[in-house]
């Protein structure tokens, strides 16, 4: 490794005279002119110049110890960028008589480059907060710019750089102050204990690593026109290079000034390369350690009396000022900063909070010790605790939770565009296509809308049936649940709560026991006629999940739909719980339980958790709502959307997991039954969509020792008399063994 910290002590002030480095730029570079100005530099000497022609040229004369191979590493890089991200201002050398990028004179390396025009060393303070923003971005397109860049001396290394670390940290002594220098030490132990074991495991490349104002040059507007000084390029983590730009932004800034600035830098700099969690995390104790060699520096040299001590006391006092209230800030205002996820609250106290903000019209928290969760994958969940548990409740997540393709894809088109229906964009419509494709041909369903969620859907899908039949009557189960929104709270019996019956909508049985009938239905029929209602649909769940999840013979729904029908109403089926292959073998639950129906529903897993929901069609059915009224919603369908539910067919088809679940179903099942548990009655359902009904044993005091087990499963039915087990349909082998082990222990304990 290329060391090149002896510069500590090196005394390197020896200039050229002015005549000197006018003859060295004549000979070797071919430029007639003359020196008007001396610039601030650490290491080297540079030089303003005017040649003849009229331009302006900086000449910048290395240090007599400069090594040949670094001048070259900055030359080739400048370049580099330059070829790879043209429209980046960077400051290229130009060639010499003999096409070299420096000359050799006088002992001293020589370099000539264009002279970008601008302000350079702007007040941080005074930055505007599209210039934050910028510099972040143009930070992340100079690292991206050189990512494919390689040189052999890139592995120098300066005292800057935080790999140098530990020799700097040698020299907190210097520092007087002793709370100064407590405070130096602490940002080294900080970063030692939380950042340096992932330090090598983060990315890291060739980077300018030294991007800071007095590298930069503005225009009158504020923007950004010039990049200069590849002189601490090195190779390093990102988190280093953007630790440098960070301590120059924000030096001049206080208190939420100072945060807000971090914020929208950040934001500038990830919407060209987004960050990683670790990284964002990282980045402030590199931010701290960046300062501490800064001031630790500055410390040593004033201590030296060296002839750049001053030119680097000029950092110190906003150096000192972030450090400390880098020290200072609250988790929750860096977590804001820096885009790391907020502290974890306590749980009893969000408790409280979570009512006195919601009240009590919000569904209650679903165990009496609630679960607090903070992540997932596949079919696993994970609390604030650490503690982990098979999700054998949740049917959103259909492809697992946190699946990485979707969550991309929600990223990646969130990142690029999210907008509605109104312009035109083909991730809905290949959605569309493919939703229409996926519907059995004979069906004729043709025409999709999309929503936002499963209510909304169904909402619609009334809409659709009363327009094309222009009746006014609906009937449903007697224990369905369709919706949360007026039209559809009518369609769920499940919550009517106080006696309330809506006029226009009749409930049948559901088909409970070996041999049902429709019979009910028909007097439900009757039963709407004389409060005047002829039916414009039958809602269908074809899993029954509110009813208690139930499986009727497939003869069972040709006569259902048949009396509907001959009484002029649609079928719908409603597959907001039970599509997106949760029953196993299809995606949709109608097919295998030989419903054929006018219009669908669709939601819950559509977007594996993002909200997104449609209703499928036929099109005159469609065109009878639009003679009565336009069809927009603000959300629905947009590309983000959109992304989101072609990422879960895509995942189902690649995954296979139609056959999956019915294995898995199927395993669940005998795994349940084999030992013949006599506080098991019945295990009825499809796929992974079981419902267990028990004998002598309360099924929430199961539920809850489940979940006591580490497995999550819910109940349903009427009395909440069933177990509900619908995990993600990427639940493997083993959690299906343990699924149905907790459950089996579970009634064991809870008998009687
Ligand atoms: N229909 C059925 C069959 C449902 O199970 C649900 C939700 N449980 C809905 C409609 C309503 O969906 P959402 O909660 O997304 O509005």
């Amino acid at each position: 490794m290329s060391h090149r910290t002896d510069d500590l002590v090196a005394d390197l002030a020896t200039t050229l005279p002015s005549a000197t480095i006018e003859a060295i730029v004549l000979q070797h570079f071919g430029i007639h002119g003359v020196v008007r100005d001396q610039l601030n530099s650490e290491r080297d000497q540079v030089v303003v110049f005017d040649d003849v022609a009229g331009s302006t040229r900086v000449v910048k004369v290395s240090h007599a110890a400069e090594r040949l191979d670094f001048v070259d590493l900055e030359s080739r890089v400048a370049w580099w960028a330059h070829g790879v991200d043209p429209g980046l201002p960077v400051a290229l050398p130009s060639p010499t008589v003999d096409g070299a990028w420096h000359a050799v004179a006088d002992g001293r390396l020589v370099r000539v480059f264009d002279h970008l025009p601008g302000r350079a060393s702007v007040d941080g303070a005074t930055l505007q907060s599209a210039t934050v923003k910028e510099y972040g971005a143009t930070v992340a397109r100079l690292a991206r710019a050189t990512r494919g860049f390689f040189h052999p001396a890139a592995d120098r290394r300066l005292l800057w750089h935080v790999e140098s670390r530990h020799q700097v940290a040698a020299t907190t002594g210097a520092i007087d102050d002793a709370s100064g220098r407590q405070l130096v030490e602490e940002a080294f132990s900080g970063f030692e204990h939380r950042v340096a074991p992932l330090w090598r495991g983060m990315r890291a490349q060739v980077v300018h690593a030294d991007l800071t104002l007095d590298n930069l040059l503005l225009d009158s507007r504020g923007s950004i026109c010039g990049i200069t000084d590849f002189g601490d390029l090195t190779h390093t983590t990102l988190v280093a290079d953007i630790a440098a730009a960070l301590a120059s932004v924000g030096s001049t800034r206080t208190g939420r000034h100072l945060f807000r600035a971090i914020a929208l830098f950040l934001d500038g700099y990830t919407s060209v390369t987004p960050l990683e969690p670790t990284e964002r995390v990282a980045l402030v104790d590199a931010l701290a350690v960046r300062l501490a060699i800064t001031v630790t520096l500055s410390a040593s040299r004033s201590v030296g009396g060296l002839h750049n001590a001053e030119y680097l006391r000029s950092w110190d006092a906003g150096a000192w000022s972030m450090l400390r209230q880098l020290r200072d800030a609250s988790y929750d205002e860096l977590a804001r900063a820096f885009g790391y996820a907020p502290a974890v609250s306590d749980t009893t106290a969000l408790v409280a909070r979570r009512h006195a903000v919601f009240g009590s019209a919000l569904a209650p928290l679903t165990y009496d010790e609630p679960l607090h969760l903070e992540s997932g994958d596949g079919a696993t969940l994970l609390d604030v605790d650490g503690r982990r548990y098979i999700d054998a409740y949740n049917n959103v997540p259909v492809v697992g939770h946190a699946h990485p393709r979707v969550a991309d894809a929600i990223a990646d088109q969130a990142r690029l565009l999210s907008t509605n229906l109104r312009y035109l964009h083909p991730t809905a419509i290949e959605l569309a296509e493919r939703l229409v494709a996926s519907m059995p041909e004979e069906l004729g369903l043709d025409t999709v809308l999309y929503l936002n969620s499963g209510s909304e859907a169904t909402d619609l899908a009334w809409r659709i049936a009363s327009a094309a039949t222009g009746n006014t009557g609906a009937l449903v189960t007697d224990f369905a649940y369709h919706g949360v929104t007026t039209a559809t709270t009518a369609l769920s019996p499940e919550q009517w709560r106080g006696g309330w019956t809506p006029d226009h909508v009749e409930t049948f049985a559901a088909p409970r026991g070996s041999t049902p009938d429709v019979t009910s239905m028909d007097d439900a029929v009757r039963r709407l006629a004389a409060r005047g209602h002829q039916p414009a649909a039958l809602f269908v769940d074809c899993t029954y999940t509110s009813d208690g999840i139930l499986v009727p013979g497939k003869s069972y729904h040709a006569d259902l739909q048949d009396a509907a029908r001959r009484v002029g109403a649609r079928v719908v089926a409603d597959e907001v719980q039970a599509g997106f292959g949760r029953t196993g073998e299809h995606l949709w639950s109608f097919v295998g339980a030989g419903l054929t129906p006018d219009v669908v529903t669709l939601g819950k897993p559509m977007g594996n958790g993002h909200p997104v929901a449609a209703v499928i069609a036929r099109r005159a059915d469609v065109e009878a709502l639009a003679a009565e009224t336009e069809f927009f919603s603000t959300y629905a369908g947009g590309p983000v959307a959109a992304a989101a539910a072609l990422r879960v067919l895509d995942v189902i088809d690649d995954e296979g997991l139609l056959q999956h679940a019915a294995a898995m179903g199927a395993r669940l099942r005998s795994r349940l039954v084999a030992q013949g548990h006599p506080a098991i009655r019945e295990v009825r359902g499809r796929g992974l969509l079981l419902g267990v009904e028990l004998d002598g044993v309360s099924p929430a005091a199961v539920r809850d020792g489940a979940r006591r087990g580490g497995v999550l499963i819910g109940t349903t039915g009427r009395h909440d008399h069933v177990l509900k087990i619908r995990p993600p349909l990427v639940v493997t082998e083993e959690q299906i063994d343990r699924i149905a082990a907790v459950i089996l222990d579970a009634a064991n304990r809870y008998e009687g």
